[in-house]
C-alpha cells in the first residue's frame, strides 16, 4: 500500500503514514462546525469557529470583537445569536465513573 500524500510505501494494516503523518486507508471525517461546551464564554460560537479553523480561541474572539464594532455592533450581535440557533451543540462527553472498588491500605 502506498501514501496518498507522499508516495512512500507503507504497512498493508497501517492506518496513518509513518512518514507524513495523512490518514490512508479509510477517508478521514468531515470537520462538522460546533458550538465547544468546554472553552465556551458565551454560547460557544467561538471556540466552535476556533475549534474548526485549528486556531486559537483568544484570535477568533478577538477578530468577532472588531468585526462585531465594525459592524456597528446590531449586525454582529444578530450574527452571533444566528449562530448561537443554527450552530449546534458538540456532543455532552459524560464522565466516566470509576467503579467502587475496596482500597487496602
Ligand atoms: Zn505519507
Amino acid at each position: 500500500m502506498y501514501c496518498n500524500a507522499c508516495g512512500k510505501a507503507i504497512a498493508e494494516d497501517g492506518r496513518f503514514c509513518s512518514y507524513c503523518g495523512s490518514v490512508v486507508g479509510i477517508p478521514p471525517t468531515p470537520k462538522k462546525l460546533m458550538r465547544s461546551r468546554t472553552e465556551r464564554k458565551i454560547a460557544g460560537v467561538c471556540a466552535g469557529l476556533a475549534q474548526y479553523f485549528d486556531i486559537d480561541v483568544s484570535l477568533v474572539r478577538i477578530l468577532c470583537f472588531f468585526i462585531v464594532l465594525a459592524s456597528g455592533v446590531f449586525p454582529g450581535v444578530v450574527t452571533y445569536l444566528l449562530a448561537w440557533i443554527i450552530v449546534p451543540e458538540e456532543r455532552e462527553l459524560k464522565p466516566v465513573v470509576a467503579t467502587q472498588q475496596p482500597v487496602t491500605i
